[in-house]
C-alpha cells in the first residue's frame, strides 16, 4: 500500500505507524486523533509508571488473556514481549523488570514511553487533530475516512481507535460504531478491570482502608471459586477496589451475583491463628473484647469484625468461650464482603467486548468484513488481566496490522 490511514494516535496506532514506515519507507502514512496530543490514554498507565508489557513467553500472554487469547497468537509471536522490550531500549528508554514480570520504564515515567512513541510516529506520519467520523468504503474495499466534512482518501484503513472505558483520554467507544456501521459485528461491551460495588452497610465506615498482604476469593451464588489470589485491595465510598479486585473483577459476568471472602490473616491456618489470638487474649483478660483486637486488625476494621462474629463489645476477654473464639477465628479467615455490580465501563481499565474476532484475520488483523480495513488495540474483542498484558495486546496488533497494510499488494 502506498497510502494509509489511521485511526487514532493511541498504544497501537502509534506502533501500526512506526512499523507501517519501517516496512515499506514509501508509504504515506496520515494519523488521525481527536486529541492534540499523543498517546493520552497511555500517558495515565500503570499509575503514570506505563506497565508496558510482561516479560514472559507467547504462552504466557496467551494464558493471561482470558477473552479470545488465542486469536492473538500470531500476532504475539510476530512481535513478542521481548520484542516490546527490545524496540523501546534500542530507542533510549532503559527498563527494568518487576515483581510478577511487570515491565516498567526505569524512569518510572509514562511519559517517556509516550514521548518516545510520538517522536517515532512523527517521523513516520502526517499528524491531522481531528475526529474521525467515517469510514469510507466503496466496493467493499476502505478507501478513506471522512473527518470535519472532508474526506480523506487512502489504500488502505487501520482502525485503533480503543475501547470505551476513560472517555476523557478520546477512548469513547468510537471504534465500535465505526465498524459496525460498515457492517461488522460488536459483542456486547462490560467493564473488565474495575472496581466493585457492595451493598453491605459497612463499606462506607471502612472507605478509604487499604489491606495488604491478604487472602482475597471470589465466588459465585453458586458458591463456586471464580478467583483466588494474595495481595492488596482497598476499600471504597461504594464498595471495594485495588489490585486483586481489579483482577478478580475480569472473572465477573454483568447480570450475575458474586461474593468474595477474604483472609485477613492468610499466614496462619486456623489452629495456629487460633493459638496467636489466646495468646493475646492471655495478656488481656481483664479488658472489653472490643479492645482486645488491636494488634490483630486497623482500627477501622474492628467494630465490623465485632459486629460479624456478634461477641458483645464489653464482654470480658477471660469470659470469651472457645466457640465464640472459633468464630472469631472463622471471620478472620472468611470475611465476606456482598458484590452487587461492576463499577461502571468509564471508570474500567479495559473495555470487554466489542469487535468480533471471528471478522478479523488474525494473521494480518485485516477485516474479513470490509477488504483493506485493518483493525488494532482494544477496539478487539480481546482482554486480559493486569501486569502489562493489555498494552502488549496493542503493539502486538499494531505492528501486525502496520506490517500488513504496508506490505499488502491489494487493490481495489
Ligand atoms: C487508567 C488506566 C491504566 C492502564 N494501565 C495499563 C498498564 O499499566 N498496562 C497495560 O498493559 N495496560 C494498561 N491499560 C490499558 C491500556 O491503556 C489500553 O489497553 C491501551 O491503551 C489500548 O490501546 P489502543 O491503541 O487500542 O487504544 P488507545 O490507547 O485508547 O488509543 C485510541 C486513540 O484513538 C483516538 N480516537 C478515538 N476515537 C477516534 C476518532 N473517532 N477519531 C480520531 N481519533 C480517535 C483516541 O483519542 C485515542 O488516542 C490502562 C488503562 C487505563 C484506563
Amino acid at each position: 500500500m502506498n497510502n494509509i490511514i489511521i485511526i487514532g494516535a493511541g498504544a497501537s496506532g502509534m506502533m501500526a505507524a512506526i512499523w507501517a514506515k519501517k516496512f515499506n519507507p514509501n508509504c504515506k502514512i496520515t494519523i488521525f486523533d481527536k486529541n492534540k496530543s499523543f498517546g493520552r490514554k497511555l500517558s495515565i498507565t500503570g499509575k503514570g509508571r506505563c506497565n508496558v508489557t510482561n516479560a514472559c513467553k507467547v504462552e504466557d500472554l496467551i494464558i493471561n488473556t482470558p477473552r479470545n487469547g488465542k486469536f492473538l497468537y500470531s500476532a504475539f509471536n510476530s512481535f513478542s514481549s521481548e520484542d516490546v522490550m527490545g524496540f523501546f531500549e534500542r530507542n533510549n528508554v532503559p527498563l527494568k523488570i518487576e515483581r510478577g514480570n511487570r515491565v516498567f520504564p526505569t524512569s518510572d515515567k509514562a511519559s517517556d514511553i509516550v514521548r518516545t512513541l510520538e517522536r517515532l510516529t512523527k517521523n513516520s506520519a502526517d499528524f491531522i487533530c481531528s475526529r474521525v467520523d467515517k469510514i469510507i468504503v466503496k466496493n467493499n474495499h476502505a478507501i478513506g475516512v471522512t473527518s470535519n466534512g472532508k474526506d480523506f482518501f487512502a489504500d488502505a484503513v487501520i482502525l485503533s481507535a480503543g475501547g470505551k472505558s476513560y472517555p476523557g483520554t478520546g477512548s469513547n467507544g468510537d471504534s465500535y460504531f465505526l465498524a459496525k456501521s460498515i457492517g461488522h459485528t460488536i459483542i456486547p461491551l462490560e467493564a473488565s478491570l474495575v472496581g466493585l460495588e457492595s451493598n453491605e452497610s459497612f463499606i462506607k465506615s471502612l472507605a478509604g482502608l487499604s489491606l495488604i498482604n491478604i487472602g482475597f476469593k471470589l465466588f459465585d451464588s453458586k458458591n463456586k471459586l471464580c478467583f483466588s489470589d494474595m495481595g492488596e485491595m482497598l476499600f471504597t465510598h461504594k464498595g471495594i477496589s485495588g489490585p486483586l479486585v481489579l483482577s478478580a473483577s475480569a472473572f465477573i459476568k454483568d447480570g450475575l451475583k458474586y461474593f468474595c471472602e477474604i483472609d485477613l490473616k492468610p499466614a496462619l491456618d486456623e489452629t495456629k491463628l487460633d493459638k496467636r489470638i489466646q495468646r493475646d487474649f492471655s495478656k488481656l483478660l481483664n479488658k472489653n473484647f472490643s479492645n482486645s483486637l488491636t494488634d490483630l486488625l486497623p482500627q477501622a476494621l474492628i467494630p465490623v469484625i465485632i459486629n460479624q462474629v456478634g461477641i458483645p463489645y464489653d464482654k470480658k476477654v477471660n469470659s470469651i468461650t472457645k466457640q465464640e473464639r472459633q468464630r472469631l477465628v472463622y471471620t478472620l479467615k472468611h470475611f465476606k464482603v456482598n458484590i452487587t455490580q461492576k463499577r461502571p465501563i468509564s471508570e474500567a481499565i479495559i473495555t470487554r467486548g466489542g469487535i468480533s474476532t471471528k471478522e478479523i484475520d488474525p494473521k494480518t488483523m485485516l477485516s474479513r468484513v470490509v477488504k483493506n480495513l485493518y483493525i488494532t488495540g482494544e477496539a478487539i474483542d480481546v482482554d486480559a488481566f493486569t501486569g502489562g498484558f493489555n498494552l502488549q495486546i496493542a503493539f502486538s496488533t499494531g505492528y501486525l496490522a502496520g506490517k500488513s497494510a504496508a506490505l499488502s499488494n491489494s487493490i481495489i
